[in-house]
């Protein structure tokens, strides 16, 4: 069955939506994304994602076309015509589409593109994942500086996702400089002696929605947490290992670059992060 998507302000079958060959997004990465995720029909932390969307588009000079009271109608017409339970909302903001292609911006008034689309996932969730863990590969960190802003530019961590399949593991965290930045599109976590690690924030790494609440809710719940770079050595030495995504929640990592990481299984404080997670942000998801 086609889906309905959002192009500028309409709500198209899939097949019919458009955007422009000049448009800056597709030219030059141009533009900016935020991924929902979708839980018994509501949106997650969406006032978390609609925050750091401002905040790229900031960064970059770039308007912003709608309120976020249109994105948040938006995302929930999308929810109800496609019937989402379970899923996720993605969106994209691009500079628009200048009619020509040059590196300089174009004039300000040019309309911008805004597309939204869902992606049905049943078992978001209860992913059975989360309870067998990821493996994940060391791969150096070659993306460009200012991973703070949540670009388009996505191409050095989909290189790396492939280098992971090819090497059987699920995913891959990024090295530089001999510390962990983060995951492809995950923030990376260890935990050692009870104590939560996981990288301080600043340009090199982006700053996840879901590691903010989980950070949260860690301290919450009386959890030690340092925010502070890890090395691959440290990873390996670890009693359990995480990630953090909108879209993965929190997912155990039960090897790194072939060391078994603790028990190799999904470890005690990963997995209850993930349920209080679940559990609070299903009572917030508006
Ligand atoms: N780091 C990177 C590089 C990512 O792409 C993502 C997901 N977009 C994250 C971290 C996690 O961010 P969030 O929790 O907001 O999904």
């Amino acid at each position: 069955m086609s889906r309905i998507v959002y192009v500028n302000g309409e709500y198209l079958p899939e097949e019919q939506a458009k955007v422009s060959v000049f448009d800056r997004g597709f030219l030059m990465a141009d533009g900016v994304y935020e991924v929902t995720s979708v839980l018994g029909g509501k949106l997650i932390d969406f006032g978390g994602h609609m925050a750091r969307l401002r905040r790229s588009l900031g960064e970059l000079s770039m308007g912003n076309p709608l309120s976020d009271d249109d994105y948040l109608a938006a995302h929930r017409e999308l929810v109800s015509r496609n019937g989402i339970e379970n899923g996720m909302i993605y969106l994209q903001v691009t500079r628009g589409n200048p009619g020509d292609r040059d590196f300089a911006f174009p004039p300000e008034d040019t309309p911008q593109t805004v597309v939204m689309f869902t992606q049905e996932k049943d078992n978001l969730a209860d992913n059975p994942a989360a309870t067998t863990g990821w493996k994940v590969i060391l791969t150096e960190d070659l993306r460009w500086s200012r991973r703070d802003i949540k670009t388009v530019q996505l191409l050095f961590p989909s290189l790396a996702k492939m280098e992971a399949k090819a090497a059987g593991a699920d995913d891959a965290w990024l090295v530089e400089d001999g510390v962990i930045t983060e995951g492809t599109s995950n923030n990376a976590y260890i935990v050692k002696d009870g104590t939560i690690i996981t990288r301080q924030l600043s340009s090199d790494i982006l700053h996840g929605i879901t590691r903010a609440a989980v950070l949260r809710f860690a301290r919450e719940a009386q959890m030690k947490v340092e925010e502070r770079g890890f090395t691959p050595d440290e990873a390996k030495a670890a009693d359990e290992a995480f990630v953090t995504s909108a879209s993965a929640f929190v997912m155990p990592v039960v090897e790194i670059d072939g060391a078994r990481i603790g028990e190799g299984k999904p470890g005690p404080v990963a997995q209850r992060l993930r349920d209080i997670y679940i559990e609070e942000m299903r009572k917030a998801a508006v």
